[in-house]
């Protein structure tokens, strides 16, 4: 699968990437990670710290699939609200839902002192803006469920948007605890870091073919194999064409970065800035004085198509940020992409087993918030690898959504 169209920006931010062999022998560990994105960072660096023999392989380069589009916003709030998370889900389980997005972004947060590459993570604040004057009594009402619930959230009204914003909107919610970082100089940093701790890293190497036994995995690559007790998959949305997951929709999404400001518009704490329609738009900062637009979203089209579609969509995104932001008139664009994007029917992410593939576990971090989801997968999954109980897994069941399938002894891709 093709997964990004144009240019993104973050290679430009990081000179002398480190580099790793392609597999060409056969090696033994107790965790294989399939896919070197944020999902398998994550869990490489936190395998690493328990002290289990890991091995990452990856098909193209480090940080080179969805995570080389990221657009870096790490946000506890997600496309689905707390209110709706509650009503879906119940009111303990959407609960326990935010409560670990909160743990996660925390847990990045402390990243930052304990990585050697620079990743950029930044704390923020963030504002939710109602789009419309129809979506503001949902917003008080997520905004009293947040405050009910011991997270920090505070109700602004027009005129206080205004007041330090260049726009106005109806009424956001404002939240202290968000933060921001570069996602490809995190995937990079994460995978120096378990690289040092013992993790053997491979790029170019493709996993191709699984023989599933009695004691584990056996996973074939063009020249070489890999042993394994244990496999995580995380290879993002490609996932999806390995093992259809039916709750998972797939779609196509855009994002611009402009040129450097000599000057920022009033731009309150440089916070993460999106809205409650939906599909949203979004906006964040750079540490280099940049602004980041996304969103724009669209049924998926062959690649080629949203080549083409890269150019009307940036064009869109820049329109909308000159509408929020009127002093930015003529501010220029200096990257422009368009990717795939999944989501979940439901709202949560896919991380567990499967009964299907044994030994396995899956991180499927689809949605908004994708970079959070596979922080708490690497937590959930390293901890269960090292036999600890994590009940919170049911609430991201693999197959809460799916009919039950024959098992299968041997899967070629
Ligand atoms: C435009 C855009 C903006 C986004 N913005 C945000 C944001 O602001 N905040 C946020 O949290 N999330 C955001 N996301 C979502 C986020 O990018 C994804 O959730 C995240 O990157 C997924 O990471 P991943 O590791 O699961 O997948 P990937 O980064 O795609 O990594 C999977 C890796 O697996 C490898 N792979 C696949 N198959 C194989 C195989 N057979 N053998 C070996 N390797 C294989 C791939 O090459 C790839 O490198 C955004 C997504 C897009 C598209």
């Amino acid at each position: 699968m093709r997964l990004n169209s144009g240019n993104t920006p973050w290679r430009s931010t990081l000179q002398d990437p480190p580099t790793y062999p392609a597999l060409e022998n056969t090696v033994h560990c107790d965790c294989l990670v399939v896919g070197a994105g944020i999902g398998g960072a994550m869990a490489s660096y936190r395998l690493s710290l328990n002290g289990a023999k890991t091995v990452l392989i990856e098909k193209r380069q480090v940080g080179y699939g969805s995570s080389h589009a990221n657009t870096g916003l790490l946000q506890i709030s997600n496309d689905k609200s707390l209110t709706s998370c509650m009503n879906t889900f119940g009111q303990k389980s959407g609960l326990l839902f935010y409560q670990l997005c909160q743990a996660a972004v925390r847990n990045i947060l402390d990243l930052a002192s304990k990585l050697d590459i620079d990743s950029q993570i930044i704390p923020r604040s963030s504002l939710l803006y109602a789009s419309t004057p129809a979506d503001v009594s949902a917003l008080r009402e997520e905004y009293e469920n947040l405050v009910a619930n011991g997270f920090d959230s505070e109700f602004w009204d027009e005129e206080r948007i205004a007041s330090v914003y260049s726009f106005s909107k109806p009424a956001a919610l404002y939240s202290r605890s968000d933060a921001e970082a570069n996602p490809y100089r995190l995937v990079h940093s994460l995978i120096a870091k378990a690289a040092t701790n013992g993790v053997r890293v491979y790029e170019q190497t493709e996993a191709r073919q699984y023989e599933f036994t009695e004691d584990g995995v056996i996973c074939h690559t063009e020249n070489g194999r890999i042993i394994a007790k244990k496999i995580i998959f995380a290879m993002g949305y490609e996932t999806q064409e390995f093992k259809k997951d039916h709750g998972a929709k797939l779609i196509n999404t855009y994002a611009v970065m402009t040129k450097p400001l000599k000057e920022f518009p009033k731009w309150h704490e440089r916070s993460l800035l999106w809205e409650t329609a939906r599909p949203y738009l979004y906006f964040r900062t750079t540490p280099e004085g940049r602004i980041i637009a996304g969103g724009k979203d669209e049924p998926l089209t062959d690649p080629e198509r949203r080549d083409i579609r890269v150019i009307s969509q940036s064009q869109r995104l820049l329109d909308e940020l000159e509408a929020l932001f009127p002093e930015l008139k003529g501010i220029e664009l200096e990257y422009s992409w368009g990717s795939v994007f999944g989501s979940t029917r439901d709202g949560l992410p896919y991380i567990g087993p499967h009964p299907r593939f044994p030994h396995c576990y899956f991180i499927e971090g689809y949605g908004g918030n994708g970079t959070v989801y596979s922080m708490i997968a690497a937590e959930l999954l390293t901890d269960t690898i090292a036999g600890k109980n994590r009940p919170e897994l049911d609430l991201f069941s693999l197959t809460r959504s799916a009919k039950p399938s024959p098992s299968q002894n041997s899967v070629v891709i």
